[in-house]
């Protein structure tokens, strides 16, 4: 379509269905306002993922680390504060992509804050999902939030995992079941390069950060040097 023609269809779009803040329901010009967006509770500290401790950039302890492990985990916003789960929530769940689009230039500086990236041996990607659910929502928030953050750092986004096995969602199994959940539901896609690289891990929220771990085992296998765990939210 011709873009005069994009841009008369949007704004006749917009006049008959506005667009809503998916947190405070308000109309806005964007699906996140700034006033929400302003208040979201970012997280007290970052946090060691085997640990839990607060520790200052998220990096795994020396102590803590074991083979196959993720080296750092950083986390935006606090998952308890009901503007930050109201957000995730309606996203996913009432079909709002735009919603992460608001919140990915926030974990692009929380990147740039604790890391020292070489641009040039960096690779961003998602979390996947497995092939039935990204059907069903019919986009990947991870892969939202990654896209733009690998535009804004400077770095190839490439979709480097495959879930072949669906999973329950973390949030509502014990602490025990969620390590049995995710165990293995991970592989490397055909011709990913991780090899001697630093993957930045993305996904939207993290519990017990097993499902960043798992993937990271699978990276670290295939010859990854770092995997850091960035996800929008922390519970
Ligand atoms: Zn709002
Ligand atoms: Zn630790």
């Amino acid at each position: 379509m011709h873009p005069l023609f994009t841009d008369v269809y949007n704004a006749i779009l917009q006049a008959l269905l506005p667009i809503r803040c998916v947190v405070c329901k308000q109309e806005s010009p964007k699906a996140l306002c700034a006033a929400c967006l302003s208040l979201l509770s970012p997280v007290q500290a970052q946090c060691c993922a085997v640990c839990h401790t607060p520790n200052l950039a998220g990096l795994t302890h020396a102590t803590c680390t074991h083979q196959h492990m993720l080296d750092q985990v950083l986390s935006l916003y606090d998952y308890k504060n009901v503007r930050v789960s109201e957000l995730i929530i309606a996203g996913k769940y009432k079909f709002i992509p735009d919603a992460f689009s608001e919140v990915a230039p926030g974990l692009s500086r929380l990147v740039t804050q604790y890391t020292d990236l070489d641009n040039t041996q960096t690779l961003i990607t998602p979390l996947p999902l497995h092939r039935y659910r990204q059907r069903w929502r019919g986009f990947n928030q991870a892969a939202i939030l990654a896209r733009r953050m690998a535009t804004d750092l400077k770095v190839p986004y490439a979709e480097v995992l495959l879930r072949h096995r669906q999973t329950k969602t973390q949030k509502d199994l014990q602490k025990a079941d969620r390590l049995t959940n995710v165990a293995n539901c991970f592989s490397l896609a055909t011709q990913a390069d991780v090899h001697k690289k630093t993957v930045l891990l993305v996904d939207d929220v993290t519990t017990s950060g097993s499902t960043l771990s798992e993937a990271a085992k699978i990276l670290k296998q295939h010859g990854t040097s770092q995997v850091i765990g960035i996800t929008l939210a922390r519970d």
